[in-house]
C-alpha cells in the first residue's frame, strides 16, 4: 500500500473507517488515506458494492430513483433518491467504460436505427447500430452534422417525420 499522495510505501496502519474499511497513515508526509482514496469511490458515504448495486438496478430494470432507493431500503440501506441520482450520473459512465473491454466483437448482422433532433435550437444527426445479440454497436452516437437537403434526406422512424414537421 503506498500514499496515494506521494507515494512513499513507508505506511501503517491508522484505525477504520465508518464503513469499516482499514484506515492508512503515511510516515512521509502524514496523510490519512484509504484502499479506496484514489478510486472514483473515494469520500463516498457508502460502500462501493452498494453503488454499484444501484446503478446496475437503475438500468438493468428500468427503475426510477426512488424505486432503487425503495429496494435498497426494504434491504436495510437508506440512501435517498437524489442520492441514486448522483451515483448514476457519476458512476453508469465509468462501470460503461470499463464494460466496454469485455464486450463481444460486434457480430455480421447489425440494423442502423437514425433521426434528427434539435437540441438547443441546432438540428443533430443522431444515430445507432445494433447487432443480432443487441449490442450497440461502434461507433454510436450523435454528430451535429447539418441536415441533407430536404428530398434525399432517409426518412425511417416517426421521430424523423416529427423532427421535419417541426423544422417548418
Ligand atoms: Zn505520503
Amino acid at each position: 500500500m503506498a500514499c496515494p499522495r506521494c507515494m512513499s510505501v513507508s505506511v501503517t496502519k491508522d484505525g477504520t473507517t465508518q464503513l469499516g474499511g482499514q484506515r492508512f497513515r503515511c510516515g512521509l508526509c502524514g496523510r490519512r488515506f484509504t484502499r479506496r482514496s484514489s478510486s472514483a469511490f473515494s469520500g463516498r458515504a457508502f460502500a462501493d458494492d452498494i453503488i454499484v448495486l444501484a446503478v446496475r438496478w437503475y438500468v438493468r430494470y428500468r427503475l426510477s430513483y426512488a424505486e432503487v432507493s425503495e429496494w435498497l431500503a426494504e434491504r436495510g440501506v437508506l440512501v435517498d433518491q437524489s442520492t441514486v441520482y448522483r451515483w448514476v450520473q457519476r458512476f453508469l459512465p465509468l462501470i460503461g467504460e470499463v464494460a466496454r473491454k469485455y464486450r463481444d466483437p460486434v457480430g455480421p448482422d447489425w440494423r442502423v436505427d437514425e433521426t434528427y433532433a434539435r437540441i438547443r435550437g441546432r438540428w443533430h444527426y443522431i444515430y445507432r447500430a445494433i447487432d443480432g445479440r443487441g449490442q450497440i454497436a461502434p461507433p454510436a452516437g450523435s454528430s451535429s452534422a447539418p441536415l441533407p437537403p430536404a428530398g434525399r434526406r432517409r426518412v425511417g422512424s416517426s421521430p424523423t417525420k416529427r423532427a421535419r414537421t417541426r423544422q417548418r
